[in-house]
């Protein structure tokens, strides 16, 4: 038996089961619309919220900083991976979070990774919600602290944790992802930091989907509950409503200053490249000036979700412009995700295990760059698509 014929036996089974799959190539940019198969297909599955991953001033500001700093750092940030670029972007950051400093990392997830297992140390205690992002799971992993995991938004089984363990621990982290993905709900960030002061408890919110969303401009979650100064990390990503990649932390400068010489994706990995970095500081720089992108997405967002509503879809619990179609069995869901694209219309399928069995559902997001004229026609392909196979009447 040759050595990898185990790995080889690890995809037969994925492909027995039925849920072996192939990528989707993209032709052109990531946009409202997409270039799919030679077709143009109705983009409702990037996390591209804002627009601006194909914006012309996100475009401009990184051709030029190519021609001005080159395409790559040419190091870790802690030798000389460091730039007035990224100077700039933390201060930048920092003045749109409202928070002391903020330090950024080369994707959220390296950002969850790094920071959670630089916090903490054996004798601490992280409490997290159930639900929590993959990377956060495995930042908390990486941790020497102990762990505890919540059920999802359930406030009275993390005060249940609290009250039963906090006087054996130094310090008790509290975690939990500002806006959850699959559902489109948010954390309850006010009983949070309730429950947080009165155990003495530090607070991390990864708030990956709600930056650029939720709040002034799309300053967050924290900004949209009023709770600044209360959350100890704040964590982003610019890679979704931001439109490029990184992540960061908002935090105090002493955690910054720690982070520094702990966090091991900045110690153990090149820094983002100039061109990546001067467009993330546009993009920031274009939510200081105008809330027009983040209203423009929660207007289309609001129609989008009406249109499906009125066609009798159930469409969940979301608070934010993640929008859930609930479908049910996993082949049901499947199926639905591929007769939208065949009728011109891109929306993932979701199903176990991302989500509980039986719980398939596809999940459409919206942006901002969207018209008008497209979020009507995905109405008319998801009506079509929903009587075909008997999802709605
Ligand atoms: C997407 C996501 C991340 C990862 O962010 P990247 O910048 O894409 O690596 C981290 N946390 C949460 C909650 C996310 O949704």
């Amino acid at each position: 038996m040759a050595k990898l014929d185990y790995i080889e036996q690890w995809v037969a089974t994925l492909k027995d089961e039925g849920v072996f799959r192939t990528l989707p190539v993209l032709e052109g940019p990531c946009d409202a619309h997409i270039r799919l198969g030679g077709r143009d297909i109705i983009n409702l599955s990037s996390n591209n919220y804002l627009g601006l991953a194909n914006h012309p001033r996100l475009k401009a500001a990184a051709t030029e900083a190519i021609a001005q700093y080159g395409v790559g750092a040419g190091s870790v940030r802690t030798i000389v991976g460091n730039s007035i670029l990224l100077e700039r972007l933390e201060s930048t950051l920092a003045a749109f979070k409202e928070e002391e400093a903020v330090i950024c990392f080369q994707s959220g997830l390296n950002c969850n990774i790094g920071t959670i297992q630089a916090i903490v140390d054996k004798g601490d205690l992280i409490v997290s919600d159930a639900l929590n992002h993959a990377s956060i799971i495995d930042g908390v992993r990486l941790s020497k602290a102990d762990k505890a995991v919540y059920r999802h938004n359930d406030m009275a089984h993390l005060e249940d944790i609290l009250k039963t363990r906090r006087a054996d621990y130094r310090n008790v982290l509290i975690i939990t992802d500002g806006v959850f993905s699959m559902d489109g709900d948010l954390a309850l960030l006010p009983d949070i930091v309730r429950l947080a002061k009165h155990y003495d408890a530090l607070t991390y919110v990864d708030d990956a989907h709600g930056s650029g969303v939720l709040g002034r401009s799309g300053r967050g979650t924290v900004d949209h509950f009023g709770l600044h100064g209360e959350i100890d990390f704040i964590i982003g990503t610019l890679s979704k409503a931001i439109g490029v990649v990184g992540g960061y932390v908002a935090t105090k400068q002493s955690v910054k200053d720690w982070l520094l010489h702990r966090a091991r994706p900045l110690l153990f990995s090149t820094a983002p490249p100039p061109a990546a970095t001067a467009a993330t500081i546009t993009a920031v720089e274009m939510l200081m000036e105008s809330e027009a992108y983040t209203q423009k997405l929660w207007e289309n967002a609001r129609y989008f979700k009406a249109g499906l509503e009125k066609l009798g879809f159930d469409i969940g619990i979301s608070q934010t412009p993640i929008t859930p179609v609930m479908i049910g069995a996993e082949a049901q869901t499947m199926a639905f995700s591929k007769a939208l694209l065949e009728a011109g219309v891109f929306v993932s399928g979701i199903v176990f295990p991302t989500v509980p069995k039986g719980r398939g559902r596809v999940r459409a997001m919206v942006s901002a760059a969207h018209t008008r004229d497209d979020l009507d026609q995905a109405i008319d392909v998801f009506a079509k698509v929903g009587k075909t196979l008997g999802v709605i009447a």
